[in-house]
Parts: structure tokens; C-alpha cells; sequence
């Protein structure tokens, strides 16, 4: 399955989802987020949203770095640095 990816506000956002574990600590920290599957990995919540720095610290909270963020104003991926 292709890697899914979003935007937030200036912020692109995406799963690589052959790195993702299911670890959900990105869940625990952006509920709003980000959602497992069926098959225990992170997807996109409908209609998500959240404050950039929670975007961020989700995606710092993946153990596997499974999480990218891109700010789509500098075109800099933000994480992982
Ligand atoms: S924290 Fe990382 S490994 Fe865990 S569910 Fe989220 S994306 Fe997957």
C-alpha cells in the first residue's frame, strides 16, 4: 500500500507505513491525528487537524521515525531533522 500523506496548515504530513510498528505513541500525543488501522498502522483521522507543534511532537514521539513533516512554506522537512 502507498505511503499516505496529508496536509495540515503549512505542514505536509506522512506515514511511511512500512516503518510504522503500531506503536501509537503518535495516537497518544495527536488523537486527532492520527488513527491504527486494521492492520496496526498509523492512517489519517477524517477531517484531521491539530497545532503544528503537536503535528511535531507526534512525530517525534515515533519510535521507527515513520512520521514525516514537511513545512510546505520553506519546502524543509522539518522531521525527521
Ligand atoms: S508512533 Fe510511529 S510506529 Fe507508532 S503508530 Fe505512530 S507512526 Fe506507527
Amino acid at each position: 500500500m502507498e505511503d499516505k500523506e496529508i496536509q495540515i496548515g503549512k505542514y505536509k504530513v506522512k506515514v511511511l507505513r512500512e516503518s510504522c510498528i503500531g506503536a501509537a505513541s503518535c495516537i497518544a500525543v495527536s488523537p486527532s491525528v492520527f488513527k491504527l488501522d486494521g492492520d496496526n498502522k498509523a492512517v489519517f483521522v477524517d477531517g484531521a487537524n491539530d497545532e503544528p507543534d503537536n503535528i511535531v511532537m507526534a512525530a517525534q514521539s515515533c519510535p521507527t521515525k515513520a512520521i514525516v513533516v514537511i513545512d510546505t512554506e520553506t519546502g524543509k522537512q522539518v522531521w525527521p531533522e
